[in-house]
């Protein structure tokens, strides 16, 4: 404490900028240690579909903890590993790990598919379709077991060569969603040249449904221009029983958030399914 107050405030900032340079520098390291050591996890959150109340897609979340730094979250080391390269290794690990999992389910009679999310880097990696569909027939599971979320954000920082990507990846059959959308500065006009499936909007506008002010007016019109577009439209980070109403009254396809499920590991991610399926049939 004496040395800070003893410090301008220039140099306190240069030391804080040092000091998550190093921690950056040392995620890095740790980050390509635990993907060789296979330390990554995936967590899975259920997707429902509004109507039927039937999970549909199990979305698929990376998850580490790491020796030295403890639990790290994906908003953290996701730009380190697209930084540092790591995130092909990433994004391959988790997809073979999502695939695998999905494998189990189906022998065991649930009736499910995949979203792996893709970063931007993944979108510029032209050997990315021909190894998903490798690993598909490797698993015995067909493309249209597994969804591909990607932001328009993402897209957009090299539209040209994602689009063709995307066309690649739908041609095979893989489903694509549009993430977190309405965070991002892509137009319409740019949303209609991308060949996807599904619009998920963003939790910052899904939360607060059914309190007042303006999400509700947000969400709405995005349904509308969803479905206008031929797209289903999921809404993710439903909390609360109100938001859901409000979601099944705008016609939303699906909901996914805390409301359902927290992200779980497979295991208890299956059970929470089965558990989910009996109480539906029951209301
Ligand atoms: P995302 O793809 O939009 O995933 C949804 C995030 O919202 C997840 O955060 C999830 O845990 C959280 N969430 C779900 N329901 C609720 C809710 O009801 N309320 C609130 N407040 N949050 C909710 P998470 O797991 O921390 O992931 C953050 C982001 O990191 C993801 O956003 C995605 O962009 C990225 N990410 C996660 N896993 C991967 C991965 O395997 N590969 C890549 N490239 N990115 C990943
Ligand atoms: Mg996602
Ligand atoms: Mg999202
Ligand atoms: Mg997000």
């Amino acid at each position: 404490h004496e040395a800070k107050r003893d410090r301008s405030g220039l140099e306190v900032y240069i030391a804080g900028r040092d000091e998550q340079h190093l921690r950056r520098l040392g995620l890095i390291a740790a980050l390509r240690d635990a993907i060789a050591r296979d330390e990554l996890t995936v967590n899975f959150q259920p997707k429902v579909d509004i109507p039927s109340g039937r999970v549909r897609h199990a979305e698929v979340l990376v998850r580490w903890t790491s020796g030295t730094y403890g639990w790290v979250g994906p908003d953290e080391f996701i730009p380190l590993a697209e930084q540092s390269g790591l995130i092909h290794a990433l994004t391959r690990h988790v997809l073979d790990a999502a695939l695998a999992t999905l494998r189990g389910w189906c022998d065991r009679g649930l009736d499910l598919a995949v979203a792996v999310n893709l970063s931007a880097v993944d979108l510029v990696d032209a050997s990315l379709p021909v190894w998903i569909a490798s690993r598909l027939a490797h698993h015995g599971l067909g493309a249209e077991r597994l969804i591909l979320e990607v932001t328009e954000t993402s897209v957009m920082r090299d539209v040209d060569a994602a689009v063709a990507l995307l066309h690649r990846l739908r041609g095979a059959g893989i489903r694509l969603a549009i993430d977190d959308f309405g965070t991002g500065q892509s137009s319409l006009a740019q949303l209609k040249r991308l060949p996807v499936d599904e619009l998920k909007i963003d939790k910052s506008f899904v939360m607060r449904l059914g309190e007042a002010g303006d999400d509700a007016i947000i969400v709405r019109s995005t349904i509308e221009i969803g479905h206008n577009m031929g797209l289903k439209v999921v809404a993710e980070g439903v909390e609360t029983p109100a938001g859901l109403e409000a979601l099944r009254a705008m016609r939303c396809d699906m909901a996914q958030g805390y409301l359902f499920s927290r992200p779980l590991p497979a295991a208890a991610f299956e059970q929470w399914c089965r558990a989910f399926a009996a109480t539906e049939t029951t209301t």
